[in-house]
């Protein structure tokens, strides 16, 4: 049984809610059709996130190809923050009224997982990041998941289609089941390093029996400089203080000379359970945390109808855009047609929203995944979680 909505049914506005259909067949019945222009933003972050990673806009203007719909947006992969309009949508009110519902999916989720990516990354302090969450949801979304975390910055992902598409190799080790149908971690070693090809990195479980810093030795001792690291993955139940469990297999493995033997961790970590175990760690392999990302709530409002100022209540009217200082990178939400923008320091202010689609047809070039990847990073040295 498939259940999961086509790109044609989406592309239809299929998977709209009904309440913009009912608003469609009013406005008809009433022959208004008025140019609207609507903004998205998010009222608040979730978490008591300070800055979040804007994505998803690539996937979203393909709602608008070929309509007669303007859109202007921030650039994807641009940090963003409270109540900044992110997007600006131009056009006929019912061109667009039923893809309110797909436009601000396509962006909630998307920004929400390249945002908690971005936040594990700055925790990681430079260690390698892997998304494990392919198992954590609908496997129809596995590539969208794994995208949007990979342009929030982290190295890699362990699901082969997800990698594929990001033309990326997928990253894994060895499932514990090898290792109990084998009966024995060191024994499992062996067979892997026998069996996968050269290029493939040594990384071996360690908690599937035994002791985590026993089992490391026994591996270290036989594979020697073959082993490249070991992965920690103890279920929380029998975890104690994970941070020292990574101190003693890392002191043990330097005093025995293994000093190349790194150490990934995985199972249950978010941004701030990473900032303990760096001292220890070169690796995490994060999943829930990034498939289950909080969704950052773009919400969409009408802000100008024929071009008078109109909003609903609780909200500013008129189209605005976001201004930012290249001196002090001081920001502000100011009318577009304000015809020069100061910020306090006293320069002046650059707009950072950008034409993206005039009348359906894409303005700007799209770039692709790892041209926005690299505006995220670009930007991570100046955030912290
Ligand atoms: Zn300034």
């Amino acid at each position: 049984m498939r259940i999961d909505a086509s790109h044609k049914e989406i592309l239809n506005g299929k998977t709209t809610d009904i309440y913009f259909q009912r608003a469609e067949e009013i406005l008809k019945k009433e022959k208004k059709n008025p140019v609207v222009t609507a903004e998205v933003y998010a009222r608040k972050l979730p978490s008591n996130y300070k800055w979040a990673i804007f994505s998803g806009l690539s996937e979203l203007v393909e709602l608008f190809k070929d309509s007669k719909i303007d859109i202007q947006a921030l650039p994807e992969g641009s940090v963003f923050f409270e109540k900044e309009p992110v997007l600006t949508i131009q056009g006929k009110y019912l061109d667009f009224a039923k893809f309110e519902t797909p436009l601000l999916g396509y962006i909630c989720q998307a920004s929400g997982i390249s945002t908690k990516a971005a936040r594990c990354k700055i925790a990681a302090e430079g260690r390698t990041v892997l998304s494990f969450g392919a198992r954590r949801m609908h496997p129809a979304i596995t590539p969208v998941i794994d995208r949007y975390a990979y342009i929030g910055g982290i190295d890699g992902v362990s699901a082969v289609l997800s990698a594929k598409k990001l033309n990326l190799e997928a990253q894994g080790t060895i499932p514990h089941s090898v290792i109990l149908v084998m009966g024995d971690t060191l024994k499992t070693a062996i067979a892997y390093d026998r069996t996968l090809h050269d290029e493939i990195p040594r990384i071996i479980l360690v908690d599937t029996f035994g002791d985590e810093k026993i089992e490391t030795i026994r591996l270290a001792e036989k594979l020697k400089n073959k082993l490249d690291a070991v992965r920690v993955d103890t279920p929380g139940s029998r975890r104690g203080n994970l941070s020292e469990i990574a101190r003693e297999i890392r002191e043990e493995l330097d005093d025995r000379g293994f000093n190349n033997v790194g150490i990934f961790v995985s199972g249950g970590l978010d941004e701030f359970s990473l900032p303990k175990l760096n001292p220890w760690v070169n690796g995490y392999g994060i999943g829930t945390s990034l498939s289950n990302a909080p969704t950052i709530n773009f919400s969409m409002d009408i802000v100008e109808i024929e071009g008078k100022l109109i909003t609903k209540k609780g909200k500013i009217a008129g189209k605005k855009d976001i201004f930012e200082c290249q001196r002090c990178a001081g920001r502000a939400v100011v009318l577009s047609d304000t015809d020069e923008v100061k910020c306090q320091c006293g320069r002046k202010m650059e707009t950072l929203t950008k034409p993206i689609m005039k009348k359906g047809k894409i303005t700007e070039k799209t770039k692709n995944v790892a041209e926005i990847r690299n505006r995220v990073i670009s930007q991570l040295r100046f955030l912290n979680v």
